[in-house]
């Protein structure tokens, strides 16, 4: 019932700020502001529990341009054909409707830490007392010439930003003949969810079992060898998918020649394929760079680990991919959604005069599907260590599957739907 009042009183608040309606102004409410950028796995959980844990004290508005939450975990089964994208996709609306988030569709273009402010496309300044950065992953292009050319990006899919060109990559593959090659490029470690790229080579490969049995997927490798799962990964490709998929380590892309749909190698042949994908180099997302927060190697963004307030700036907190990992601390949604938590519980301390957690501890579950059904897993837990800083896995802690299975594909899917419960119902 609380809930239910507070939020009518923001709603209020909203309207008359000319906010709902996109005008250049500032959502009104007393009590503390924080501002978040991006409505992805880390920022959207952090805006929610924000809400809940401060009891609805706390003002939140959360700045997206995307209408809906698109989930990339899941998305490699769109692009294997048993899934499709309206299943990784889920509406806002509770996190405004439950939660009295205040929602911003539009993107934000600089942030100014001094005054405590960001600044949108759309015009619209916006003032906070903690700021939290999450807006993922962007590309290092200008590690591949050929992809600035005008056009490239619409034909050589990364597909690792889940939407349209999740949707586009399925589609090329599906106009494919049968006997064509799909070539798909990784990056040097580190990058976005690391068992991912293989689990899409086992997407890929059932589908062609399935309905292509000529063809062929390439993975070209820029790391030495497979960098999550590997003895799970390589026999799937053994057992279920021989002939159609092979491996290639120390394959790192400098350039494509996206014309002639050809990879170009540091040390290896060209090789030309009839569908490619190309996963570029990562770093943190753009607004997180040039706002002057990716002090690891100009790429990640370094953070205290009790708090994620970033060693950049003071207020600003700093979640998700964007950030410099822990040890063994993968890039994932899973830890995304622990990053949320981890920082909103720090967040309503700080703004309301409490003691910040000095014992965080969290979890890491990813499942990756080695066929539309059967499934394998890798689990971690990580506890702060208040000696070095950090986080640190917990010894004897998580493991990893003995072999693939459908029960364990089940699992999968329950983690899907809690994680997306949990980070937007
Ligand atoms: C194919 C694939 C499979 C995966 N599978 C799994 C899996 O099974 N399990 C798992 O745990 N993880 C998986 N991941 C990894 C997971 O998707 C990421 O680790 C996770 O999305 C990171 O969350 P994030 O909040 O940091 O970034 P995101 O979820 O990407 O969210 C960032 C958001 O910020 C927004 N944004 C960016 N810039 C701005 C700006 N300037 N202003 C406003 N908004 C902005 C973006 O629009 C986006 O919505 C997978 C990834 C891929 C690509």
């Amino acid at each position: 019932m609380m809930q239910r009042r507070h939020f009518l009183q923001t709603g209020t608040a909203l309207s008359a700020a000319g906010l709902m309606s996109g005008c250049a102004t500032v959502g009104g409410g007393s009590g503390p502001k924080v501002v978040v950028i991006g409505g992805g796995y880390a920022g959207a959980t952090a805006a929610k529990y924000i809400r809940m844990w401060s009891e609805q004290k706390i003002q939140v508005t959360l700045v997206e341009p995307n209408p809906a939450f698109v989930s990339c975990p899941i998305s490699n089964l769109v692009i294997g054909g048993s899934k499709t994208l309206a299943d990784i996709t889920t509406p806002y609306d509770n996190l405004v409707k439950r939660h009295g988030v205040q929602m911003v569709k539009d993107r934000v273009v600089s942030i100014d830490a001094d005054k405590r402010l960001v600044k949108l496309a759309g015009g619209t300044e916006l003032g906070y007392d903690r700021l939290i950065v999450s807006p993922g992953v962007d590309f290092m292009w200008e590690t591949l010439p050929g992809m600035s050319k005008a056009g490239a990006k619409e034909q050589v899919m990364h597909a690792w930003k889940a939407g349209e060109q999740t949707q586009t990559l399925r589609k090329q593959l599906e106009a494919m003949r049968d006997g064509g090659v799909f070539a798909m490029s990784i990056p040097l470690a580190p990058y976005r969810c690391p068992p991912g790229p293989y689990e899409r080579a086992c997407q890929v490969a059932d589908y062609f079992s399935k309905h292509k049995p000529k063809s062929k997927v390439l993975i070209l490798d820029a790391n030495e060898d497979v960098t999550s799962k590997g003895p799970l990964f390589k026999k799937a490709w053994a057992d279920r998918y021989k002939g159609i998929v092979e491996y290639r380590g120390k394959h790192n892309v400098t350039d494509v020649d996206v014309a002639g749909k050809t990879l170009k190698f540091e040390f290896n042949d060209d090789l030309k394929a009839d569908v490619l994908n190309v996963i570029p180099t990562m770093r943190a997302g753009d607004i997180a760079v040039n706002a002057g927060l990716a002090t690891a190697n100009k790429r990640w963004c370094d953070v205290d680990f009790l708090t994620f307030e970033s060693k950049a700036a003071r207020n600003v907190h700093v979640l998700g991919d964007a950030i410099q990992i822990a040890p063994a601390m993968p890039k994932s949604g899973h830890m995304a959604n622990q990053h949320g938590k981890t920082c909103a519980a720090a967040v309503v301390a700080l703004l309301t005069g409490k003691e910040v957690n000095p014992l965080p501890i969290y979890n890491n579950t990813c499942y990756s599907f080695v066929s539309s059904e059967d499934v394998v897993h890798v689990a971690s837990v990580h506890r702060y260590d208040a000696d070095k800083k950090t986080m640190l896995t917990v010894p004897g802690s998580g493991g990893v599957s003995s072999a693939a299975n459908e029960l364990e594909g089940r699992y999968a899917l329950a983690w899907a739907r809690n994680i997306w419960a949990d980070t937007l119902a």
